[in-house]
């Protein structure tokens, strides 16, 4: 309980009201609401095709709502690009397929963007990007291909690329959905270490026990609408919606 109240006095990072969005006919996001605060972890569940990763690409604006407003570190979204630019760099992403570029080593996947976009020196930025792949427990990587390494071991580099440009909050789009089993653990431990150090995160995944171990809210999604949310323990023991007993009665 005091857990919740301090993170209802803190800073919003991401506000959204109200937020609809469309694919052509296609009403994808239906009034969604959420108030994201300084340091919360927040846990996005829901069946495939319910709109999850959806709603969190318009958060960095990977995909643009049609209606509502979104605020993220005090800046609305909209269709001016000059704020584009200063959203991207706070927002970090990870995605399912890693998405590293082939072509370049794992260091220098990690200093392209601080040296590009943040104009940092390559010395300073190939310094940060050592000590973020000490964190991921990779820094003996550096010099490979992103091709040469495992499912596990990518996902680990695409976490410390995010990190490298000093993110406010980072979304995980099913971090882990694409790995082997026995990669799982390694991905999800350095998500955990991530939330013990209080970054804000927000994570599309199906693995409870991250959930229960970290979350602070976890949140139902089905048809395009946030249909539930609640803190971990009461989310699992006693959902209240039937499409969320359903879901997790499927997952559990
Ligand atoms: P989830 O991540 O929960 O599986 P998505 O957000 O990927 O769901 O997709 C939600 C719905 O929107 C799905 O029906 C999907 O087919 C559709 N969709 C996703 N991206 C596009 C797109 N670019 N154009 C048209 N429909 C899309
Ligand atoms: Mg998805």
């Amino acid at each position: 309980m005091s857990e919740q109240n301090r993170l209802s006095d803190r800073e919003s990072v991401i506000q959204v009201t109200n937020m609809n969005k469309w694919f052509g006919d296609f009403h994808v996001l239906r009034d969604i609401n959420l108030d994201v605060k300084q340091g919360e972890r927040i846990v996005i569940c829901g069946p495939s095709g319910s709109g999850k990763s959806t709603m969190i690409r318009c958060f960095n604006r990977l995909e643009e709502h049609q209606q509502g407003n979104v605020i993220v570190n005090g800046v609305e979204l909209t269709d001016n690009v000059k704020n584009i630019e200063v959203i991207r760099k706070d927002v970090g992403m990870v995605f399912q397929h890693f998405n590293l570029f082939p072509h370049l080593t794992v260091i220098q996947n990690l200093t392209l963007a601080p040296m590009f976009v943040l104009k940092h020196p390559k010395r300073e930025a190939e310094e940060t990007a050592m000590k973020y792949l000490e964190r991921v427990k990779i820094a003996e990587q550096a010099q490979k291909y992103p091709g040469q390494l495992s499912g596990g071991q990518q996902q680990r580099v695409a976490i410390a690329r995010s990190l490298c440009m000093n993110p406010k909050v980072m979304l995980f789009d099913e971090p882990t959905s694409a790995l082997d089993p026995e990669m799982i653990k390694e991905v999800l431990d350095v998500m955990v270490e991530l939330a013990e150090e209080g970054m804000t995160m927000l994570c599309v995944t199906h693995e409870m026990g991250f959930a229960k171990l970290v979350a602070d809210r976890v949140i139902f999604m089905d048809a395009g609408q946030i249909i539930e949310q609640n803190e971990p323990n009461e989310f699992f023991d006693n959902p209240k919606n039937d499409r969320t007993k359903l879901f997790l009665s499927q997952i559990l």
